[in-house]
């Protein structure tokens, strides 16, 4: 008995090349001035101590700038990173520069799930802020509402099963009882290994042959 749905977004709950070619290239341009505007801002300034921490050495602010966009190319998801492009999205969001993309069949399908009382989740690779400004600034106005909760890779990265168990400690479920989807077959084999249901969003990809696991092309398909 499934009580609860634990979503990807790139890839699952949204188009991939939204946040390809809309959200990164936006707070790729972006990242060096605001970094340097704002080093002494109390939000960002432990940031970028975190990008020293990580980085393994003592940078200055050029440095750190160089790092940021070094990781931003390599589309590394580490933490401070993430950080700081959620608080420049949020610019852009408020500023109406972009919305944030949801499927249609996604939409609907959380709608309906919310109010048979499923408990709706997100676990991704963004950060806990970017999944609250995509989900809040969409064509279908604010989505927030819609979920109990949200997790990122402050949790724990999402190829290891051990942050599955601890999403669904958190969640307050056993994960057998919890269903993940995902774009991405690794995301899936860990969230099996925690116990959990999966289905594979393959959206407008082939569908494999030899799948480990459910596959579909859209929400709509999903049947709980
Ligand atoms: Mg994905």
């Amino acid at each position: 008995m499934i009580r609860a749905i634990l979503t990807d977004i790139e890839g699952t709950t949204s188009s991939l090349s939204f946040v390809k070619e809309v959200l990164f290239p936006y707070a790729r341009a972006r990242l060096g001035d605001f970094v340097r505007r704002r080093a002494d801002d109390p939000q960002v300034k432990p940031l970028l101590a975190e990008v020293r921490r990580i980085a393994g050495r003592s940078l200055d602010l050029d440095g750190i700038v160089a790092q940021l966009e070094a990781w931003s190319d390599r589309d590394e998801k580490f933490p401070p990173l993430k950080a700081l492009q959620g608080m420049i999205w949020q610019a852009g969001y408020e500023n109406g520069d972009f919305q944030g993309h949801v499927y249609e069949d996604a939409v609907e399908k959380l709608r309906e799930w919310k109010a048979q009382g499923l408990g709706l989740y997100v676990f991704s690779s963004g950060s806990v802020p970017a999944q609250r400004l995509l989900f809040g600034h969409t064509p279908y106005g604010d989505l927030t509402p819609l979920f109990s909760g949200f997790f990122d890779t402050r949790t724990g990265p999402k190829r290891d099963p051990q942050s599955y168990r601890k999403i669904a400690e958190a969640v307050g479920l056993p994960p057998a009882e919890i269903l993940f989807l995902s774009d991405v077959v690794e995301e899936l084999d860990a969230a099996r290994e925690a116990g959990m249901a999966t289905v594979w969003l393959v959206r407008d990809r082939e569908v494999q042959a030899d799948a480990r696991h459910r596959q579909v092309r859209d929400f709509r398909q999903i049947v709980l």
